[in-house]
């Protein structure tokens, strides 16, 4: 069990610490492997934390969530940021919220440049 507001792990539903009800999941933490160049899931109470499972070099805290993109969306995201069609298409991209992970670098684009982006205009650049 898991207490949100003390962020510690506890066996009780109840936290011993300050009695608020604790929840079943432990929150989890997504990091980077540059050597890998993929996203590694961990759990904020793991021991080895921070360190990359697959290669053991030390990994970089992204977010704490995160979800893939599809296709459609990338290729709206290359457009945005001026990119050639595809350009991502080999590079591991994710988004949490309103940021893109490519390759692990953060990019923010609001939720809104999206909807700002003028559909026909963008079809025009693809076709
Ligand atoms: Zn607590
Ligand atoms: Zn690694």
């Amino acid at each position: 069990m898991w207490c949100r507001n003390c962020n510690i792990e506890t066996n009780d539903t109840i936290c011993p610490v300050c009695s608020e009800t604790t929840v079943e999941d432990i929150p989890i933490e997504i990091y980077w492997c540059v050597h890998c160049k993929t996203p590694i899931i961990q759990n904020v109470t793991q021991a080895d934390k921070g360190i990359c499972p697959l290669c053991g070099e030390i990994i970089k805290y992204l977010s704490a969530d995160l979800r893939p993109v599809f296709p459609e969306e990338r290729l709206l995201l290359e457009l945005l940021l001026d990119k050639e069609p595809n350009e991502f298409i080999k590079k591991s991209v994710w988004a949490a919220n309103s940021r893109y992970y490519i390759d692990g670098k953060s990019i923010a684009i609001s939720s809104k440049t999206f909807q700002l982006a003028d559909a026909d205009s963008l079809s025009n650049k693809i076709s």
